[in-house]
């Protein structure tokens, strides 16, 4: 049986840990922000924006919700990114994605500095991840990371799979899991013999976005299961991308869906906003 990775637990831990921080950082009269832009009225999107504006009241933080209707312009998107830039009440803004067509996430992304960037996605700070030397990572792969750590699971020249090769997942989690030192692998939509891949991983990361992909006969005995897939399913309930009545049997660690690697993200969105005011008071 696999031991469960219990992401409320270490989330609640850094989340702890950061509002402990951020009482002291207000002592002297530093009280970090994070604006959040909604465009539209995408359901699962407004569920993640309340959720990050509740963990910002927990940790003491200033919250700017921006909800804006789905006609927005790109002009007024972008000017309200522009305005954020310059305001030194917001450390840290985030645009929730995916945006509606019309609008191009590239353009929003690039506009913001990347000193308020705490979702990592501007290009500088992804080079930046690249070479080993960075201000922010990622969310959801570091919070992936932090769960590795919590539970003292070496990367150390471990046979690392990740599948899935997203800007937002599966790169960056390929990365950061080299930076330890894994030797890693990234498989895709394009993989060859992906279960074979899959059943060579120590450990395996899925980050597909399909219910129930990952079974039991790409898992090899004893492996740390890492699922990253948020899928609601036809019954409304939310399940990952591993199969976890079959896989779980074979893990040795495994991260459920919900309360996995979800609740790590928004606790590392805490850490990378703390760190932004910090650095921006040059602390
Ligand atoms: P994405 O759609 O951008 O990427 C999916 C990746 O899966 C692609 O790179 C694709 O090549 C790969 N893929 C698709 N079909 C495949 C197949 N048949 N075989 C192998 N690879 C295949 O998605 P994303 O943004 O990376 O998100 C992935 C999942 O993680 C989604 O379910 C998303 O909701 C979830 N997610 C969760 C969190 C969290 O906090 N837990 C954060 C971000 C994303």
């Amino acid at each position: 049986m696999a031991k469960l990775i219990d992401g409320k637990v270490i989330s609640a831990a850094v989340k702890a840990e950061v509002a402990a921080e951020t009482e002291e950082l207000k002592k002297q009269g530093i009280t970090p922000g994070l604006a959040v832009i909604i465009v539209g009225e995408d359901p699962a999107s407004k569920v993640y924006v309340a959720n990050k504006e509740k963990a910002c009241q927990q940790m003491g933080f200033a919250s700017f919700k921006y909800a804006l209707p789905a006609e927005t312009t790109q002009e007024e998107l972008l000017e309200l990114v522009k305005k954020l830039n310059e305001d030194p009440a917001v450390h840290g803004i985030l645009c929730q994605l995916p945006l509606p067509r019309h609008l191009d996430e590239e353009s929003v992304i690039n506009t913001i500095v990347p000193e308020k960037d705490v979702d990592a996605f501007h290009p500088q700070n992804v080079g930046k991840i690249m070479i080993g030397n960075y201000d922010f990572l990622p969310c959801t792969p570091a919070g992936v990371m932090e769960m590795l750590k919590y539970e003292n699971i070496d990367v150390n020249g471990k046979e690392c799979v990740v599948i899935g090769r997203s800007n937002i997942v599966g790169k960056p989690m390929a990365m950061l899991l080299l930076h330890k030192n894994g030797t890693v692998t990234i498989c895709h939509s394009r993989t060859k013999d992906l279960a074979e891949v899959c059943r060579r991983a120590d450990i395996l990361v899925a980050a597909v976005g399909r219910a129930n992909f990952v079974t039991a006969d790409m898992v090899k005995e004893g492996a740390v299961v890492i699922d990253v897939g948020i899928n609601r399913l036809e019954n409304g309930k939310l399940c990952g991308d591993v199969n976890f009545a079959e896989v779980e049997p074979k893990a040795s660690y495994i991260t459920p869906v919900p309360g996995g690697v979800g609740p790590m993200t928004i606790a590392t969105l805490m850490k990378n906003t703390l760190t932004a005011a910090k650095k921006q008071n040059n602390l």
